[in-house]
């Protein structure tokens, strides 16, 4: 079914309500009606045909027919962590990583960020990630939380069996990135990039420092070109 017609709401009954924002596209974007076959997503990874019973003033009462696990999710969990950018490239990477698959993704603040974050950017940064799962067809929609340190970010990723550091200026990577498999945290720093004592305090938590080749990248250029290639990497890509 076309990516315009999914909606993710909170829990999915046989009877379930579409309300606010998700209700709003439903109703006034793409005029749906009673009678009209819709997915709901309940953000768990499967999928529910829906059909349309009742529209009432804000609110679709929605009767499920049919479930399905979906088969659109990454099997290798993957974080991202990314510092927070200026204007709205933070939103470039959080419609990107989503679409690229990322179950979580951490903004972070560090020494040479410009750009700072508050709820109404968080929230703004949940809207994109939701709209971009749905329109890649995704069951689920990335986790999406700020810190506002680097040791904070970092201490985040303690349970995962690949812990990486795009450093710009690392001549070498301490990992050989095609040989990767199992779960991955990776951090790219903000427009500011990292600075050296930074660089030893993520190895001294265990990250490994990668370097995505000669030339330095634009932070949203590292961040969607390192989750692709270890994407690729993990099999993903099949
Ligand atoms: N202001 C910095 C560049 C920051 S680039 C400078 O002038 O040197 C933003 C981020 O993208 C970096 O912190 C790093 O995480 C990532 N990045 C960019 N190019 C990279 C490269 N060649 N290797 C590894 N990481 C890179």
């Amino acid at each position: 079914m076309a990516a315009m017609r999914r909606f993710f709401v909170q829990n999915v009954e046989r009877e379930t309500i579409l309300s606010g924002d998700e209700y709003s596209h439903a109703k006034n974007v793409l005029r749906l009606g009673e009678g009209d076959e819709i997915v709901l997503l309940d953000g768990s990874g499967k999928e529910y045909d829906a059909i349309i019973a009742k529209v009432s003033k804000g609110e679709m009462l929605c009767s499920v027919v049919g479930e399905r696990p979906s088969d659109k999710e990454c099997k290798t969990c993957v974080r991202l962590l990314i510092g927070a950018l200026k204007g709205d490239k933070t939103e470039l990477v959080v419609q990107k990583a989503t679409e690229l698959g990322v179950a979580q993704i951490c903004v972070f603040s560090s020494r040479f960020c410009a750009a700072y974050m508050n709820e109404n950017k968080l929230e703004r940064l949940r809207k994109v990630a939701r709209e971009a799962a749905k329109q890649c067809l995704r069951a689920t929609v990335p986790s999406i939380e700020y810190c506002d340190s680097l040791e904070e970010a970092l201490a985040t990723c303690a349970d995962f069996e690949n812990k990486l550091f795009a450093c710009e200026f690392a001549k070498s990577s301490d990992v050989d990135l095609r040989s990767l498999r199992g779960s991955c945290a990776l951090v790219v720093g903000s427009e500011g990039g990292f600075s050296e004592e930074e660089f030893a305090v993520a190895r001294s938590a265990g990250f490994a420092g990668v370097t995505l080749g000669k030339r330095i990248l634009r932070a949203e250029t590292a961040a969607i070109a390192f989750t692709s290639a270890v994407m690729f990497v993990l099999g993903e890509w099949q």
